[in-house]
């Protein structure tokens, strides 16, 4: 059985007391394959004690190295990226083509963070009173923590640690206890590239290791990812604790079709957005939006190629969606099937009955399978449309005009993604205006920003003034600072207790 361990100070450590360890499955077989040390707080203690004694060399640090080391890191990713993959799948159940994916956008922003020379240049004014010149630094927090969601256990840590790192912070990372391997091997590569011991940290866990990261005086910033009452809680918590906090939430995204869209780009596209990693991703479309009087025909191109889909497990090359993480979220999942009924809607695709195909021959039930659902005629409001099932589930609610299907969204809890399919370039440009949502798509079904712009929601989705990676993810692990000085000169004027101003 394979034993999950944290990683403290540049090399793995194991729990110091027996006793509290976690189950990991391989959710393709439904059985345990490894065991997780869940920390206790003298474990976190001691990874956010090895992350500040590294704290003040890193930080003095110079950015060009800092950069190498980073280019380096990218490097040992992508040569990894099939290993990283296979643990990735192993745990998590997504087939490899969307591990190597999920990877590949990790390292989008490892690159983007190479460019920390250029990204941390501040600003500078000469003469901003007589031969006196004012400049602009940001400099980093200290001890910065990430949490982050099962969904996503390489790319969502790649959003977080590389930005953090290269602006001179050290790092505290609390992965999902769920998917953990993945992070060790990163902390590896980290390890090979050549950073620091104790500059990356991981501690393996639960509550207790997020409540004692959210209390701890040295950390000084947290990044969350998950659910939405996590979010939340996370938030409230860490900010009352003084820190600098970010909380990305739970989503329900919502793809609105109006009539004169292309419907086979559109039967593509809320396939492949519905149901990719088993619709466990926060910007999946999980409800379609269609205007009438497309839903007729719409909903039969859609449930055409979902009959064409092939379920399987991760190390099938043929299967295109895996199982669900875990059997209780299946159940949780498959729950909404029934109550789909009870709400007056119609399951056209009934993902219970779906054959399971191919790999190992081990991976049959007792596997944590559901195959790929179609609900039509979902009611607005209701738990179907409303409640953020995650899972490969996909609502179509009939509309009657874009008007009430901007509405729908608007009234949505949350505010993640979303996406409007049109060929009327005005009909597009009101929708991005009008939306109340953080990430449009146009045409686009998962509109995931590139790591040089900003990842965020709106709404329950973000807690906090600051969407992830790109120049918002620079902003939020540094703190600025402005300089005004002036060199002795022979001409300067003595004593003066009036308050400075400009001369
Ligand atoms: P989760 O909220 O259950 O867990 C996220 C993290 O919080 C994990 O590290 C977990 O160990 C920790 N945690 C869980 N319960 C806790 C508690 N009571 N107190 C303190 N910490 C706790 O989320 P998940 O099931 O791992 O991930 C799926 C969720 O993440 C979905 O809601 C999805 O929409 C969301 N998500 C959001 C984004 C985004 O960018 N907005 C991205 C990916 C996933």
């Amino acid at each position: 059985m394979k034993h999950i361990t944290h990683w403290i100070g540049g090399a793995p450590v194991g729990n110091t007391a027996e006793g509290r360890r976690g189950d990991v499955f391989d959710p393709a077989v439904g059985e345990v394959r490894g065991r997780v040390d869940l920390a206790t707080e003298t474990e976190v203690d001691a990874a956010v004690a090895a992350a500040l004694a590294a704290f003040p060399a890193w930080r003095d640090t110079s950015l060009v190295k800092r950069a190498q080391t980073l280019f380096a890191f990218r490097e040992l990713v992508h040569t990894h990226q099939g290993e990283l993959a296979e643990l990735i799948g192993a745990e998590h159940g997504k087939v490899r083509s969307d591990a190597l994916g999920e990877v590949a956008r990790g390292l989008e922003v490892v690159e983007f963070a190479c460019g920390i020379p250029q990204l941390l240049k501040g600003g500078f004014s000469e003469n901003v009173s007589t031969r006196v010149d004012s400049y602009s630094i940001r400099q980093p927090l200290g001890v910065v923590a990430g949490i982050t969601p099962f969904n996503f256990p390489a790319m969502v840590p790649m959003w977080m640690f590389p930005v953090a790192i290269a602006c001179g912070n050290t790092f505290v990372l609390k992965p999902s206890e769920k998917d953990p391997s993945a992070s060790l091997l990163m902390a590896e590569l980290w390890r090979r590239a050549g950073l620091p011991g104790g500059v990356f940290n991981v501690v393996q866990g639960d509550k207790v290791a997020v409540d004692r990261l959210l209390s701890h005086p040295d950390v000084r910033a947290v990044s969350f990812v998950g659910s939405t009452p996590i979010a939340r809680y996370v938030y409230e918590t860490g900010t009352a604790h003084g820190k600098r906090v970010q909380a990305l939430g739970g989503a329900k995204n919502h793809m609105l079709v109006l009539p004169d869209a292309d419907l086979d780009l559109v039967a593509d596209s809320a396939v492949s957005a519905g149901f990719g990693s088993a619709g466990e991703r926060c910007m999946a479309i999980s409800v379609v939006l269609a205007v009438d009087p497309v839903g007729d025909e719409l909903v039969e191109k859609i449930v055409s190629r979902v009959s064409r889909l092939t379920v399987g497990p991760g190390d099938d090359p043929a299967a295109e969606m895996g199982p669900l993480v875990t059997a209780a979220h299946r159940d949780k999942v498959a729950s909404y099937l029934d109550l789909a009924a009870d709400e007056g809607a119609t399951v056209v695709v009934d993902g219970r009955d779906t054959p399971i195909a191919g790999g190992s021959t081990a991976a049959r039930t007792p596997g944590f399978w559901l195959g790929p659902t179609v609900v039509d005629r979902v009611k607005p409001g209701s738990a179907v449309h409303t409640d953020e099932i995650f899972g490969p589930v996909l609502s179509i609610v009939r509309v009657s005009s874009y008007e009430e299907g901007l509405r729908i969204i608007n009234e949505c809890e949350y505010g993640n993604g979303t996406a409007v399919f049109t060929n009327d370039g005005g009909a597009a440009r009101r929708f991005q205006n009008e939306v109340e949502v953080g990430m449009i798509g146009i045409n686009v079904p998962i509109p995931v920003p590139m790591a040089f712009y900003s990842f965020g929601g709106w709404k329950a989705s973000l807690f906090g003034d600051t969407h992830v990676h790109g120049t918002e993810g620079v902003h939020f692990y540094t703190r600025g600072k402005v300089v005004t000085s002036r060199w002795p000169d022979p001409s300067h004027g003595g004593v003066n207790l009036g308050f400075p101003v400009n001369g």
